[in-house]
């Protein structure tokens, strides 16, 4: 058995910890390229979304490395992402690739038992004993919480770093370096020195840094290649940026959804304008738009795929907010074939904009 899984931002690293730590044989497919996606544009349906395109690249690239199984996460959500798995495992039946798939669905939807047995699955060959797997969840718990961690600290510090780069120079070194590493113990001690170091980069504190919130899909968000690699472009011009969902907030509020603990904040900033969970991460959108008002931002950028039906409802909405609370936010849709040109161009618009409000506000205009 050979696994491997599509790329969902940090989710990897801690994949990769928890396989190493399991010895179990896994395949992590090129971080998600052009050619992923037109080989997932070409054999997926036309009208269906970014994300699922770009995932049947990944796949496919890692198949051709000689993997068997497929690892993904999946969701009865009312939303397309609720027949991915589906559709994805036909695709690859009918393009002659026999393939497992292991689906890992939340507990409500295929009960307790039969998650214990598709978990079972992925380490039915691995020798560690049960205690010793336990570690190694615990491990890569840690680990996709301070990826997540290091990430943010990174993008924020970038808009007040001395030296020009150094925040995004760390968090790429950082990355590219955890994929050297060989058991989670160790990229356990690697991210934990690079937070390190991250906390101690020369700042300064007088910097009024243009602040943006990211807010829109989750997939394209936390998946670089999707959104152009925005987050990279936006420290470059010295943006500080925040952006709620990652995989470790996915998984935290996996865990409190039950206790309905979950994203108690968001649930609370939405509720004036969507009280209801309409599939895929809208109302997460609406509460995070309200929210990064009130913490100072100075505007956000909403990103999503075309013909994304959560993030319709969303930019519908976001417009009424804007006006409300007078908080600018642009919205990015993506697709194959996005330009990056133009969508530079408008981000660029977008910052002037933001600069010339603090300016007005400064000057006191
Ligand atoms: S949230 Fe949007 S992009 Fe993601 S699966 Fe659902 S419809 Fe597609």
């Amino acid at each position: 058995m050979k696994i491997t899984f599509p790329h969902l931002g940090n989710a990897c690293f801690a994949i990769k910890a928890l396989l190493d730590g399991l010895e179990v044989d896994y395949i992590i497919p090129p971080l998600s390229n052009r050619d992923a996606l037109e080989i997932g544009s070409l054999h997926s349906p036309e009208e269906i979304c970014l994300p699922f395109k770009i995932m049947i690249g990944n796949y496919i690239q890692s198949i051709k490395q000689g993997a068997d199984t497929i690892l993904f996460v999946g969701s009865c959500g009312p939303c397309r992402f609720g027949e991915y798995c589906e559709l994805q495992m036909n695709l690859l039946r009918k393009l002659g690739y026999n393939l497992e798939f292991i689906v890992l669905d939340a507990p409500k939807d295929i009960g307790i038992k039969e998650l214990f047995n598709r978990i079972g699955k992925i380490t039915t060959n691995s020798s560690k004993s049960t205690v010793e797997k336990l570690k190694i969840l615990n491990y890569a718990n840690s680990i996709i919480h301070l990826i997540d961690r290091i990430e943010e600290k990174a993008r924020f510090l970038s808009g007040y770093e001395i030296n020009k780069g150094e925040c995004k120079n760390l968090l790429n070194q950082c990355k590219t370096e955890a994929f050297k590493c060989n058991s989670p113990e160790e990229m356990l001690v690697h991210f934990k020195k690079y937070e390190k170091k991250i906390s101690n980069i020369h700042i300064d504190k007088r910097k009024d840094p243009i602040k943006i919130a990211i807010i829109g899909e989750i997939y394209t968000i936390i998946e670089p290649f999707s959104n152009l690699y925005i987050e990279d472009k936006l420290m470059d011009y010295g943006v500080s940026t925040k952006r709620h969902l990652s995989p470790s907030w996915w998984l935290k509020n996996l865990t409190l959804l039950p206790l309905k603990l979950n994203s108690l904040d968001i649930r609370r900033a939405s509720r004036e304008y969507l009280p209801l969970y309409i599939g895929g991460h809208a109302r997460e959108c609406i509460g995070e738009t309200v929210l990064a008002k009130e913490k100072g931002f100075d505007g956000a950028i909403q990103i999503f795929p075309m013909g994304c039906m959560p993030e319709i409802v969303s930019k519908a909405i976001l417009p009424s907010i804007s006006k409300d609370k007078d908080f600018p936010i642009l919205t990015l849709v993506v697709d194959e074939m996005t330009g990056e040109a133009g969508y530079i161009t408008r981000i660029e618009a977008f910052l002037d904009l933001l600069e010339r409000r603090k300016e007005n506000v400064l000057y006191g205009n």
